[in-house]
């Protein structure tokens, strides 16, 4: 059974379709065409399935936005009210001929049409569409729709905090030695922590990376069937999606570092940098500074301490729908931070073939310029030994 949006999630739609129309009409855009990834949920509160029949929102300036979507997958898509209009195609017609005519054949004052297409659209289907429109000029729908995206409005907060919030309880549990570790494979490891999300309140699992010991040294390491032993760091970093009143998921994404055993004095020493590094850059995403900047206060601290090289990766990432979208903490994004941005915060230290270590919350501009945490699950080094 597909449940309607709710009446708030219907009018926070209507907000972005006007917003997302507005934004065409400045870059001169015709129509944005949504086909997989997280533009078309954000928009419909409806995500394509990721198979090989077209699913694509056909959204012009003006007029009704139409969903073509295949007919045996159309009883998905949820009651649309007055915000598209459906058009089913079954397996014998073409499904970019109903695209193209509700596209039309000329742009604005009767030019060449501008088109929007979504970044994660099969290249199949782009290939095709720029056959049948040869003079359309193209630009991927990011270009529209990722600044507006990227400002979460009140519902998108609601669920990204309750998303922190059940991954937080989730660490606590880590941290408080309720999952055992030391005689544990990864892979065992990461199964619980996927589970204790699923039971803290998410409704999918995205990731659940367990490195130990010199696995740990590898940031995205796929947990795999290492024993895990004493006196090991052990780097978890899982997340996944939580919807609220059965919308779109929004995603949380956590990573802490605990150690099986006392640590060393170099593990310990590498933690307390990690940790000065992480809650400056924290202290530091406010409104108005730089995404990069917040980056570089990071990068600061640790290439003060004689560890830069050790220091990967970009300090975070923006977060939503999707578990990696913009804003990015990444030097040379002079983007500034404004209120309703989230992202993570998370740099790591990587001693390669002996340790690692990563410290991670998301955090969120709120309405009065300063950075607000969602995570608060403890970020000293704690020990399990267990
Ligand atoms: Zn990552
Ligand atoms: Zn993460
Ligand atoms: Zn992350």
């Amino acid at each position: 059974m597909v449940t309607a949006l709710s009446q708030s999630a219907r009018a926070s739609r209507h907000t972005r379709i006007c917003r997302v129309r507005n934004r065409m009409e400045e870059l001169e855009v015709d129509a944005i065409l949504l086909s997989h990834g997280a533009d078309l949920p954000w928009l419909t509160g409806y995500r394509a399935m990721p198979l090989e029949r077209l699913t694509m929102l056909v959204l012009r300036a003006t007029g009704d936005p139409v969903l073509v979507v295949p007919a045996l997958e159309a009883p998905r898509v949820p009651p649309p009210g007055d915000l598209f209009t459906v058009l089913p195609w079954a397996d014998a017609e073409d499904p970019i001929d109903h695209v193209c005519s509700v596209l039309g054949g000329s742009g604005r004052r009767g030019g060449v049409l501008r088109l929007a297409v979504s970044d994660r659209a099969w290249a199949t289907t782009l290939i095709e569409l720029q056959g049948r429109l040869p003079d359309a000029g193209w630009v991927s729908a990011s270009t529209v729709t990722s600044p507006i995206r990227a400002i979460k409005d009140a519902s998108e907060l609601e669920a990204l905090r309750r998303a922190g919030a059940a991954a937080d309880r989730v660490a606590a549990k880590l941290q408080g030695g309720e999952i055992g570790l030391i005689g544990r494979t990864e892979l065992e490891v990461s199964g619980e922590l996927g589970a204790l999300l699923i039971s803290e309140g998410h409704s999918q699992v995205n990731f659940a990376i367990v490195g130990s010991g010199p696995n740990a040294a590898s940031p995205h390491h796929e947990p795999g069937g290492r024993v895990i032993g004493p006196g090991e760091t052990v780097v978890c970093d899982f997340g996944g999606a939580l919807s609220v009143d059965g919308d779109v998921g929004y995603c949380s994404d956590i990573t802490r570092t605990v150690v099986t055993g006392a640590p060393s004095s170099e593990v310990d020493e590498c933690y307390q940098v990690l940790l000065s590094a992480q809650q400056a850059a924290v202290a530091a995403a406010r409104s108005g500074v730089t995404a990069e900047h917040v980056d570089h206060v990071a990068r600061e601290i640790i290439a003060s301490a004689g560890l830069g090289a050790l220091f990967v990766h970009r300090t975070g990432h923006g977060i939503g729908i999707e578990e990696h979208e913009d804003p990015y903490l990444v030097s040379g994004n002079g983007e500034l931070l404004r209120p309703g941005h989230a992202f993570s915060v998370e740099p790591g230290i990587y001693r390669t073939g002996r340790f690692g270590m990563r410290l991670e919350d998301i955090v969120v501009i709120g309405g009065d310029g300063l950075p607000e945490p969602l995570n608060s699950a403890e970020h000293g080094l704690v020990v399990v030994e267990g």
